[in-house]
């Protein structure tokens, strides 16, 4: 077949910080236990490796990660993922005495400073993000006047009074939408101020997916379910490629062969948390069909 790349492939920087902290504090302490609070990033194949080295992803139905981070010994290393997590998180293991790193992607860390400074201006915040994804909860947990909303229609239960709130953004977000959402809150507040924080990180590999060419009919999307940057991808593919098939797997053993049939070309996309070498054999399988 002829295997269409989007590229870049691999971690992006965040990613690759996070994991080799956790390696790192593993490595530096093999006699404590090593918990992470939620998955270090959202990969399950990453989780697995973590696991094999006996690092411990906290993550519960029916537990708050409050109550998880309760229920940790007293001297359990505790470290917090790339997503950004809450202040309330790190004041519940500071009491316990928990030693605590912070594996908090340095682009979170900037929109977050850009929130805290708008707030100190007596400024309400609108943040467009994924509702329950851990990076608006950390963005949320900043301050009761930062209102989080996915859809335009999440507006109409929030109480915004401010003339000028400032917008800004997760992360990890599809551009497309975010365009398409920030056009309809200038008709809102015509005085709102924005700041487009998807990092570069991602844009990258949005903008990736406009190299594919658009007579695909079949294109993977490498990565996890639960991560909000290939969700993005498969959104921006899926209004790009309009011929395409669009389909989401974790690694080359989702692929199913039916799907190949009569087809001679194929696209790959991967996300910024998708290792490279699962990608790669997503790409060496397609290669020798
Ligand atoms: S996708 Fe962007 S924000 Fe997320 S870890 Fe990577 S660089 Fe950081």
């Amino acid at each position: 077949m002829n295997v269409f790349i989007s590229k870049p492939l691999g971690y992006c920087h965040g990613v690759v910080r996070a994991i080799e902290l956790v390696k790192k504090i593993a490595f530096e302490h093999p006699k404590r236990q090593v918990y992470v609070l939620g998955r270090i990033v959202h990969n399950q194949d990453v989780i697995n490796e973590l696991d094999e080295l006996g690092i411990i992803t906290l993550e519960s139905n029916h537990l708050s990660k409050e109550q998880l981070i309760e229920n940790l010994p007293s001297d359990a290393i505790l470290i917090f993922t790339a997503h950004g997590h809450p202040r309330q998180f790190e004041e519940i293991a500071k009491r316990k005495n928990l030693t605590i790193y912070d594996a908090t992607c340095p682009m979170v860390l900037s929109t977050h400073h850009l929130i805290k400074r708008e707030l100190k201006n007596n400024h309400q915040i609108i943040y467009i993000g994924k509702h329950f994804h851990p990076e608006a909860e950390a963005a949320l947990s900043l301050n009761k006047n930062v209102f989080l909303i996915e859809e335009f229609s999440d507006l109409e239960t929030l109480n915004i009074t401010d003339e000028s709130p400032y917008i800004i953004n997760q992360t990890t977000l599809s551009y497309l939408e975010l365009n398409l959402l920030h056009e309809k809150l200038k008709k809102v507040f015509p005085k709102a101020r924005f700041a487009n924080e998807i990092c570069n990180a991602t844009r990258l590999r949005q903008e990736g997916v406009f190299t594919l060419p658009s007579y695909l009919k079949l294109v993977y999307v490498v990565g996890d379910q639960k991560s909000s940057n290939t969700n993005s991808l498969v959104k921006v593919a899926k209004s790009y490629l309009k011929e395409a098939k669009v389909l989401r797997i974790l690694n080359v053993k989702e692929i199913n062969p039916t799907h190949l049939k009569g087809l001679k070309d194929v696209g790959v996309i991967s996300s910024a948390s998708t290792p490279l070498e699962v990608v790669q054999e997503v790409i060496n399988f397609l290669n020798l069909q």
